[in-house]
């Protein structure tokens, strides 16, 4: 069926779904991210909301073989902050009437970790009189720990599928007994129990992955009711099993880079498209792969950014891909930056707003 035909129905099929993310005609292209554009002004019109994110520790148990701060790559400097030094940052988001902060880190199972951020949790409440929201990003725990987090202030958390399908995942990480896809799938249903917003994702342009898994990860956002996507391109880190692999295939030349970002905005498009109503962030990766890269997140139907408000002397540490952006700016400029970023195109910052996902808030109705 021609694109245009597809983009009038009102239900779109897995059908149709793999015949949009299979579009590569230029002009075609365009109209799909207008689509994607289009509809995103109809749910929410041009505000893009602003996620402060706070990378706050690079330690990590897990060994995903795709990135930079795995637990084997002892090329990394390992590196925690402070309570202090994370307050300060998040009064500094708040200052700034961003609304919402991230903390995001790699994972730890232990006490004093569970602990550490239930304080930061606690503390950023206050500091913010209850104002800020709080996602949290710091990968698998229990259900315990998830609903000490949930009583200690944080109401989003972000947890990325990687894949929606088992045999991708299982070739993205190491058969260690550590890395199971069931699990982290019943993460996701315990944080929905729970009542977080709850935020998945996927790698785009994974060797290996086809254009029907990628309509079936649309799916899988939709089969496990999900309110914020963030996903964005695989992004080669030279010193990772899978990026050593990638490069020694040949599979990270220009081209394939663009056939990243193209895949990764057709996605955001199909994603809006499909879901209309859910939180879709225009990730920072995609801005590794091309200098606009998140602008045309934003254009084909993303509309949230997250400011890295990581502390500087840190940012260089963080580093899960390769040619990672703002690693050497302040946090002050990466929120001047964005904003212009957003006024080029046309947009404007939901400033002083939690931005929460529409999806939820339609859901909590019925
Ligand atoms: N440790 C937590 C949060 C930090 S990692 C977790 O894993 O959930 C956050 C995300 O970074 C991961 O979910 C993964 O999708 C993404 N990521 C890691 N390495 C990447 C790479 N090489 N290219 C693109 N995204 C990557
Ligand atoms: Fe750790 Fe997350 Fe990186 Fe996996 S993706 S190694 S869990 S930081």
């Amino acid at each position: 069926m021609a694109m245009e035909k597809i983009l009038q129905k009102t239900q779109l099929t897995r059908d149709d779904l793999i015949a949009l993310l299979s579009v590569t005609e230029p002009a075609e292209l365009q109209k799909l991210y207008a689509a994607g554009y289009a509809q995103k002004l109809k749910v929410s019109g041009n505000f893009d909301y602003y996620r402060g994110l706070i990378e706050f520790s690079n330690r990590c148990i897990k060994n995903c073989l795709y990135c930079g701060i795995r637990r084997d790559n002892t090329e990394v400097q390992r590196f925690d902050t402070t309570l202090q030094d994370i307050l300060t940052q998040a009064r500094w988001i708040y200052e700034q009437n961003f609304g919402s902060i991230v903390l995001q880190s790699g994972e730890r199972q232990d006490p004093e970790f569970i602990t550490f951020v239930e304080t930061v949790l606690r503390e950023i409440k206050k500091l913010s009189h209850g104002e800020l929201g709080i996602t949290l990003c710091v990968g698998e725990e229990t259900e315990a720990t998830y609903r000490r987090w949930f009583e200690a202030g944080a109401h989003r958390y972000l947890l990325r599928i990687e894949s929606s399908k088992p045999e991708l995942y299982q070739t993205l990480h190491p058969q260690d007994g550590h890395h199971v896809w069931q699990v982290r799938k019943h993460c996701l249903e315990l944080l929905r129990q729970i009542g977080y917003q709850v935020g998945t994702g996927v790698m785009i342009g994974l060797p290996g992955q086809t254009v029907a898994d990628l309509a079936d990860d649309i799916l899988f956002y939709r089969d496990m009711d999900i309110d914020m996507i963030g996903m964005g391109p695989y992004v080669v880190h030279h010193n990772t099993p899978l990026g050593k692999q990638v490069v020694a295939a040949g599979l990270d030349s220009k081209e394939e880079q663009q056939r990243r970002l193209e895949l990764s905005l057709k996605m955001i498009a199909v994603t809006r498209l499909f879901l209309k109503d859910v939180n879709i962030a225009a990730t920072t990766a995609l801005q590794a792969l091309h200098p606009l890269g998140r602008e045309l997140g934003l254009k084909a139907g993303a509309n949230v950014l997250m400011p890295v408000a990581t502390l500087p002397e840190f940012r260089t540490s963080y580093l899960l891909y390769d040619n990672k952006p703002c690693v050497a700016d302040s946090a002050t400029k990466c929120r001047d930056c964005l904003d212009a970023r957003i006024a080029a195109i046309g947009d404007r910052v939901g400033y002083g707003a939690w931005g929460d996902s529409k999806h939820f808030y339609k859901k909590q109705e019925q």
